[in-house]
């Protein structure tokens, strides 16, 4: 058999993947279904059990890494697990019950058990006055706080009493869990694809992205393939940090990558590109959006979103972009309890799935043909007055809370109009473009911040440790 009908075998069994896409649309729905009601964290058991549910599908390789390990700037946390939670009246009636919805709790509340005024909860009680029908998601994974989540109405209606709280959580020494799943092809050379299993009951942000790599794998495992490829199913940023940590050494191996979340929402699909912006994957994604004939988005590189900030750190800086549908800030059911079950829909999971096949269909097709550009680093003059910074944690983002530069209430959806929150983004522009070849003009250009933020940020920096001024590119 000569090497080219090897390909036609291998491009018409993916082919023939695609023709049984509307079935496997409803099991992947299916398993979002079962999926669903699990109260997963960034630890502890939900993450276990929704991994236990996914080995029915695909054998996953799990790992288990101690409370207390470094990796990188960062420490894994202590497991944090739940029972159950809810707020009474003195009339003894459960006013809020995380039975009805895990949303109900701060994400890594630490337990409580006791009786206080209304003025003394309410700092706990997080709602969203614009959106008053739906609970918001919130989390505090690294600064110990306790909470709950409401509606707005439910909130507004809180009248003067002593109410009975109780959270009963544990917050110890445990380990943070993520599995693997790796489909060895001809070639050594890896494709990596990444999605995220620490949100509770939500769907398109990210039981989406679980459910898509489950059936893509599922669908893969029996195949020969040129390429190599790994699945990865982590907690967000803590997981994809722990995960480069561990596989440093094995990096050079993954010659192409995509994320995937918000994949099962009814707007279009769209690609942000990789830091590098002209890499194979790059041009393949966009290539099988352009033939699909449907409308699509294209943007390039930010320093904020999920774990492709990690995988896109300058220190890695890999190839790896994001194939979604809507961005988390242009839905308003993003992180709340009105991304549901029916919020997603099979449809859409079954239309994301045939383009993340076409894109495989491709790279496996042009295996080996890829010329990169021949990437020149562009020796600029320094203009007078501009400024040049090297990120001295290149290596993933550093942890911002711990340096109070963030926010200790995570999810929510930065508005525009905050100064505090614009602050915390151009940090994130500024790391992740001090590598010594951007000035901060390049940061301004690319980031659309003035330079007044922009040099803030940097100064920020500079002033925690994460960034040294110098002179000029030649000392980089
Ligand atoms: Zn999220």
């Amino acid at each position: 058999m000569t090497i080219n009908s090897n390909y036609n075998i291998m491009s018409s069994n993916l082919e023939n993947i695609l023709i049984k896409i509307p079935e496997i649309g409803k099991n992947m729905h299916g398993l979002m279904v079962e999926l669903f009601p699990i109260c997963r964290s960034i630890t502890g058991n939900g993450v276990r059990e929704s991994l236990k549910i996914l080995k029915k599908h695909i054998p996953l390789n799990i790992s288990e890494v101690p409370s207390g390990t470094n990796v990188f700037d960062w420490t894994i946390p202590k497991e944090w697990n739940i029972n159950d939670a809810y707020i009474k009246n003195s009339k003894g009636e459960k006013i809020i019950d995380f039975k009805k919805s895990n949303l109900h709790v701060l994400n890594y509340s630490s337990p409580i058990n006791e009786k206080i005024s209304l003025k003394e909860l309410l700092p706990h009680l997080h709602s969203l006055p614009n959106q008053p029908n739906v609970i918001p998601y919130r989390t505090s994974y690294y600064k110990e706080n306790w909470g709950f989540c409401l509606t707005h109405n439910q909130l507004i209606d809180l009248k003067d009493d002593e109410y009975e709280v109780v959270i009963d959580s544990t917050l110890e020494n445990g380990s943070l869990t993520y599995a693997e799943f790796f489909i060895q092809g001809e070639s050594n050379d890896e494709v990596l694809f990444s999605c995220y299993t620490c949100h509770p009951s939500m769907c398109n942000d990210n039981l989406s992205g679980v459910v898509l790599f489950t059936f893509l794998a599922k669908n893969l495992k029996n195949l020969s393939l040129k390429y190599s490829y790994r699945f990865l199913f982590i907690p967000e940023t803590i997981g994809a940090i722990t995960w480069l940590s561990k596989n440093e050494a094995n990096l050079k191996k993954i010659k192409h990558g995509l994320v995937a979340y918000c994949v099962g929402d009814s707007g279009n699909s769209s690609y942000k590109k990789s830091r590098q912006g002209d890499a194979e994957i790059d041009q393949i994604v966009m290539d099988v959006l352009k033939n699909s004939g449907d409308e699509h988005k294209i943007v390039d590189f930010f320093p904020t979103g999920s774990d492709e900030r990690q995988y896109c750190s300058p220190g890695f800086d890999l190839p790896v972009g994001a194939l979604v549908r809507t961005f988390a800030t242009d839905f308003s059911e993003y992180h709340t309890s009105a991304d549901n079950t029916e919020f997603v829909k099979s449809e859409y999971l079954a239309d994301t799935l045939s383009k993340y096949l076409k894109v495989i269909i491709k790279l496996e097709e042009n295996f080996g043909k890829f010329k990169p550009n021949s990437k020149e680093k562009i020796i600029k003059k320094m203009k007078k007055n501009d400024r040049i910074f090297l990120n001295l944690n290149p290596k993933c983002e550093p942890q911002l809370g711990k340096r109070k530069l963030y926010h200790d209430i995570g999810s929510q959806i930065p508005s525009q109009g905050g100064k505090k929150i614009i602050n915390q983004f151009s940090l994130l522009w500024v790391l992740n473009y001090s590598d010594g070849f951007h000035y901060l003009s390049d940061i301004v250009k690319l980031s659309g911040y003035n330079i007044h933020e922009i040099e803030n940020a940097a100064d920020e920096l500079v002033k925690a440790s994460l960034l040294k001024e110098i002179k000029n590119i030649d000392e980089n």
